[in-house]
């Protein structure tokens, strides 16, 4: 078992429940289509809302995110919609960048958690920041390395972390993107029991028509959240247009889930 030193997922005025329910689009694109995003999925009832300001591409030539021009597009949301607002960070600048303009939760992308220096960059920014963070599956199956990065953002002081899985890739193909694997976020939550477990159906299917089987498989597994990307036009996205949904779409889905409260 590995011990870490944690306290229950919580923000201001609000403390995170099973089932944890982030949704937003891939990528900040502009500061209108941030927005009317937001309103659609605060109409919704979702309360956490994702963005990604900075885009680690697999490949160059892809759109890398709007960088920190963006960044005061989710202060806005923040201010008219009241969602709490969630990024990803894969510097120590990005971490100083997200703090200064009041980002709420910070996560580490699956190309980041798989660094150790990267990540030990970012918990050392993290140092005596006390909001949720959220560490992503690293891309490749080695849950010893899932683990050494979540042990290092907690070393650095952080006690509001849960793991993001996201499934894993692979050489082979499949009609996923990323191989669920669920028998590693199994173990990791065999490993670390009072760490909770939120599943990234998107970047597990890569397709919307695949998601709804995924966030179920993650209710029954008894997972405790989900982080879905939503988008208020997905096909026009500038990232990960197959698998965005739209905050209808996502809110008919999360409607039809079956959740059970079960000891596993
Ligand atoms: C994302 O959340 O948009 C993202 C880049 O995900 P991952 O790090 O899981 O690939
Ligand atoms: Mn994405």
């Amino acid at each position: 078992m590995v011990n870490l030193d944690l306290e229950p997922l919580s923000l201001p005025g609000l403390e995170l429940k099973r089932p944890i329910i982030i949704a937003g689009p891939c990528s900040a694109e502009t500061e209108e289509q941030v927005l009317e995003t937001a309103r659609q999925v605060a109409a919704q009832g979702v309360k956490l809302f994702r963005a990604g300001i900075w885009k680690p591409r697999t490949r160059p030539g892809a759109f890398e995110g709007v960088g920190s021009i963006g960044l005061p597009w989710l202060k806005r949301v923040k201010e008219e919609t009241g969602l709490f607002v969630g990024t990803e960070v894969a510097t120590g600048h990005h971490v100083y960048e997200a703090l200064k303009h009041g980002i709420d939760i910070l996560w580490i992308g699956a190309r980041t958690s798989a660094n150790p220096f990267a990540v030990q960059e970012v918990a050392d920014a993290l140092q005596g920041v006390n909001i949720p963070v959220l560490v992503k599956n690293p891309v490749n199956p080695d849950l010893e390395l899932w683990i050494g990065a979540i042990e290092r953002v907690n070393r650095a002081g952080v006690k509001k972390i849960a793991a993001i899985h996201r499934g894993f890739s692979s050489i082979d193909k499949s009609e996923y993107r990323n191989h669920p694997q669920w028998q590693i976020p199994i173990e990791l939550r065999r490993r670390v029991p009072n760490l909770p477990i939120i599943t990234d159906p998107s970047h597990i299917t890569g397709k919307r028509e695949l998601l709804f089987d995924v966030m179920q498989e993650a209710m029954d597994l008894n997972f405790d959240g989900l982080i879905i990307e939503s988008h208020m036009c997905p096909e026009k996205a500038w990232s990960d247009a197959s698998q965005q949904c739209t905050p209808v779409q996502l809110k008919e889905m999360l409607d039809k889930l079956v959740i059970r409260h079960h000891n596993i």
